[in-house]
């Protein structure tokens, strides 16, 4: 049953629990529910499909009024979104553990689990909805930015994407965070979407920089801002199938070429050639049969073209949106000879340790993150890439709930900047508590062949031990809240991940615990990529990083 009632987080230095780590588990369930941050909060789903943050809203209620209650020696305990009981613990245990949507792996399907989510008996927490650390697109924007980061490093051997230019498509709700990382990275991009609200809603946003009324047009700004060297995106309205084909017989090469429209959805994920988003709802309802052929023949036609792009000499690659699948399940046999983004780009990363890092101020105060910004600049300034992120961060990105920010640190980095924060709570130069944590898409942290775990050097991609042992590692190294979720990112029966969070409070034993906790998660990260054969991992092993290793292959 859904209800409308506006969920904000508490602000301020008060406290409404008995101590700051209930406090903080109290403010980022309420913080993933503020308006500013949900996209469905009436019916309590924060984003991605249907990941919720508690099951009903009457569990909603009690998990609040559990976490005032509790005592600084107890764990909470949530199922699927549902608080089971309460536990005494220790101080050092974690304050709430949280597990969700798991089921059996025989009745992992999605008609199976939907089913059973109907009937009120589990709930979908998708990676930090349900685990309660979501921090709205600028998780979205710097994985963007990371990404095309990377790329440029690897394919064109440079810092940024100067004097390159990306083709995409989908400006929706995560692919229209494309065109501004684009930017950032200093490149020019041209961007097509079917539906005009979108290309709107990014212009007005700050998100794209302007529309161009036709393909042609489009091209010629983009070799404008090319021969000058400066960035810009440009939006276009039309069909990616119609547009990439139009390009590909024009023999015209982007450097790099992507695509992210919701293409893992067939029913409302991908407008097929020739309709409007209204019309394309009219056919839908009226021959549905009709409707999901042509989807395919789309996919399958914008797909052959970027493999055209491919053969011209574009990089290409998808992005995490199963387009290769679609066009494979429409015919379209050689559709993966399009890598994945993460082994063609975010596996080197993983494989040091390197991933989407977050803390959120739970003062509520801009200016704490701010401090805390300056402060890592000054201590890592070394990390040149580090240091431009934060920068164009303040500049760009527009705080949503509880200001936060994110970057991607690496094993090593994530310790100090904890330490960092923990000091600075401390010495009193941020007014309240800050949470740690990160998204369970992470380097020791998620089984997910179709993404995060795909193609694994040793074949390990399904393998799902890895972040079992992430979360029963970080709950005896003293992290606040814990969690394990199944079906995040990629859906049911195709992913098992972890998460946590973790709360400096200035206080001596937060500081131990930083110490274990951001040692213990990142250094997982590089003992499961060592043990897949990545020399980046071993390299590190062997230089003495601080854990423990028997063995290496
Ligand atoms: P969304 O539904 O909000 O947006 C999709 C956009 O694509 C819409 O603006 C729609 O108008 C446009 N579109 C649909 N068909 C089109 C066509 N034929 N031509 C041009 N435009 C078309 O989806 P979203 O939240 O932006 O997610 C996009 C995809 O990315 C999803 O498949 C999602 O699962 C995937 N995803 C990937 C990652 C990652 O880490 N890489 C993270 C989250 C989501």
């Amino acid at each position: 049953m859904s209800e409308a009632r506006i969920v904000r987080a508490p602000r301020g230095k008060e406290l409404n629990a008995r101590g700051w780590q209930q406090e903080a588990a109290l403010r980022l369930l309420m913080n993933n529910l503020d308006p500013e941050v949900a996209k469905d909060p009436d019916n309590l789903i924060v984003y991605g499909g249907k990941g919720k943050a508690a099951r009903t809203w009457e569990d909603f209620d009690e998990i609040v009024n559990m976490l005032k209650e509790l005592y600084s020696d107890e764990t909470l305990i949530i199922q699927s979104g549902r608080p089971q009981g309460a536990f005494k613990t220790t101080k050092d245990s974690p304050r709430v553990i949280i597990v969700n949507a798991q089921i059996v792996p025989r009745w992992a399907t999605d008609d199976i689990f939907w089913e059973l989510e109907r009937k009120g008996l589990t709930m979908f927490g998708q990676m930090t909805a349900g685990s309660w650390i979501y921090i709205g697109t600028q998780g979205v924007l710097q994985g963007t930015y990371e990404t095309l980061w990377a790329l440029a490093k690897q394919e064109f051997g440079s810092e940024s994407l100067k004097g390159k230019w990306v083709l995409s498509s989908g400006l929706g709700e995560m692919g229209g965070a494309q065109p501004l990382a684009t930017t950032m990275n200093d490149g020019v991009g041209i961007f097509i979407d079917v539906d005009q609200t979108k290309i709107d809603r990014r212009i007005k946003g700050k998100y794209l920089d302007m529309e161009a009324k036709s393909i042609e047009e489009a091209l010629r700004i983009k070799d404008e801002y090319l021969s000058k060297g400066k960035p810009v995106s440009i939006g276009v309205l039309g069909n990616a199938a119609t547009l990439y084909r139009k390009l590909a017989d024009m023999k015209i090469c982007p450097d790099v070429v992507t695509d992210q429209t919701a293409a893992h959805d067939l029913n409302l994920g991908y407008i097929p050639e020739g309709y409007t988003v209204e019309t394309a709802e009219e056919f839908r309802k009226s021959n549905p049969e009709q409707y999901r052929k042509e989807v395919y023949e789309s996919i399958v036609k914008e797909t052959k073209a970027i493999l055209e792009f491919k053969k011209m000499g574009s990089k290409v690659f998808d992005y995490g949106n199963n387009l290769r699948t679609r066009a494979k399940e429409g015919g379209l046999n050689n559709a993966f000879e399009i890598p994945g983004y993460v082994p063609a780009y975010i596996r080197d990363l993983f494989s040091i340790g390197s991933g989407p890092f977050r803390w959120v101020a739970l003062s509520g105060e801009k200016d704490d993150i701010f401090a805390i910004d300056e402060a890592i600049k000054y201590h890592l300034g070394y990390d040149e890439h580090l240091v431009k992120w934060l920068n164009l961060a303040k500049e760009k990105v527009k705080f949503q709930g509880l200001p936060a920010r994110i970057c991607y640190a690496s094993y090593g980095q994530r310790e100090k900047i904890g330490l960092i924060i923990n000091d600075m709570v401390r010495d009193g130069k941020v007014k309240a508590p800050v949470a740690i944590g990160r998204d369970h898409h992470d380097t020791g942290s998620v089984a997910s062949p179709f993404r995060e775990t795909e193609n694994m050097k040793d074949g390990s991609d399904a393998i799902a031990d890895w972040p079992i042992i992430n979360a029963l590692l970080n709950a005896i190294s003293g992290a606040t809240w814990v969690s394990v979720h199944h079906g995040g990112g990629t859906g049911i029966g195709n992913s098992i991940h972890s998460g946590f969070v973790l709360v400096a409070d200035g206080s001596k034993e937060a500081e131990e615990k930083i110490k274990r906790v951001l040692n213990a998660d990142p250094g997982l990260g590089v003992i499961r990529h060592a043990d897949a054969g990545y020399d980046k991992s071993k390299e590190l092993i062997a230089k003495g990083v601080k854990f423990k290793r028997p063995y290496f292959k």
